[in-house]
């Protein structure tokens, strides 16, 4: 499921800036963003950009964006976090479309991607049976905070490296693959070398995928401060059902398999569970802090309750993650 990148939102509440004559401070969805001055009234509907959508070049209501390269970033101005963007819903061609329409292709918008993988790298597509990695941002989907309510859940580290899907499919051989390809085997990408590791060929049941995050010098900025690659594991799928194993699942997965998982903050049951603060502020806090052992600040963490469930919100798995606001400024991201 792609999340929506831009999308027709509403201007929730606007205050003023102390210091500032031509920006405000708004409210989109969950996100504080900085707006000009007058452009929007409370309610008012508005363009909504998430952090790292890429604007095209050559529209002229992303021009101002030229200085910056065109891409959304979290930023601050005058003291104030701004995480994303709103324009006028003025910038679209025609009628204004109904709250939540994506509007990421008709204003030719893409996400932007660190780096695009080279062409001798890549075997091919990646697997149709297996979804592809990828959490929502909290601030973009507050309905989950709803949705895990009363549920036991756990929370795991969001860890910086780079994702990996390694497939065994029902007939053939492995496949391992980056986000978004499937790697020949040759590849300069580490996936294949933790796949030899781990023996994965032989080691994985068939009908089964294992996705985790690599990470280890040359990945990222390895905030681990790991002297290898190594690969933390933080889903696994059954293909044969359509399923992610559960939380109880995974652990007795990698255990038996001898597979490291993401690391595990907090296991939330029973009355701590019932009694949980929900709220967006608590969550944020959650995930400040650093990574175990370094004085690296950690990316934030990822929430799921204990037993897979459907989120109507995300049409998916109900699952997400909450960026440290350390973490974004410090590494613009
Ligand atoms: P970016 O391109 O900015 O690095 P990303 O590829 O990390 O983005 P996000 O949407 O930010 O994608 O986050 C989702 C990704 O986070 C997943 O695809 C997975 O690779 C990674 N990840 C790291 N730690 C975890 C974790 N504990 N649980 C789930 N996913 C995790
Ligand atoms: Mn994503
Ligand atoms: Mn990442």
């Amino acid at each position: 499921m792609e999340r929506k990148l831009v999308s027709v939102q509403r201007v929730d509440h606007l205050e003023p800036i102390a210091g500032a004559d031509n920006i405000q401070k708004a409210r989109v969805m969950g996100w504080d963003v900085v707006v000009k001055k007058g452009e929007f009234a409370p309610g008012d509907p508005c363009i909504f950009f998430e952090i790292d959508s890429l604007l095209p070049e050559g529209a002229p209501w992303a021009e101002f964006m030229r200085p910056r390269g065109f891409r959304v970033k979290t930023a601050r101005l005058r003291g104030v976090l701004s995480q994303g963007l709103a324009l006028p819903i003025s910038i679209l061609p025609g009628a204004v479309p109904p709250h939540g329409t994506d509007v990421r292709d008709v204003l030719g918008v893409v996400k932007y991607e660190p780096a695009l993988s080279d062409g001798r790298e890549i075997s091919g597509p990646f697997p149709g049976q297996v979804p592809r990695t990828d959490e929502i941002r909290l601030q973009s989907a507050l309905g989950v905070l709803e949705e895990l309510r009363g549920h036991d859940f756990y929370v795991t580290t969001k860890l910086d490296g780079t994702s990996a899907t390694f497939f065994r499919p029902l007939e053939g051989e492995l496949v391992a693959c980056s986000r978004n390809w499937a790697l020949a085997r040759g590849a300069s990408h580490p996936a294949w070398r933790i796949a030899d590791k781990y023996a994965l060929d032989t080691v994985l049941p068939a009908g089964f995928a294992v996705q985790g995050e690599l990470c280890g010098p040359g990945i990222q900025k390895n905030r681990l401060g790991l002297t290898e690659v190594e690969l933390f594991v933080f889903s696994v799928h059954d293909t044969r059902t359509g399923r992610y194993l559960d939380h109880a699942g995974l652990i007795g997965f990698c255990a038996e398999h001898k597979l490291r998982t993401v690391p595990v903050e907090h296991v939330v049951t029973g009355d701590a569970a019932r009694t949980f603060d929900h709220g967006l502020e608590h969550y944020l806090k959650l995930a400040q802090g650093f990574y175990t052992g370094t004085r690296n600040r950690k990316e934030g963490i990822v929430v799921r309750p204990l037993t897979e469930c459907h989120s109507p919100t995300l049409g998916g798995r109900l699952s997400f993650k909450v960026i440290n606001n350390d973490f974004l400024l410090k590494d613009e991201d």
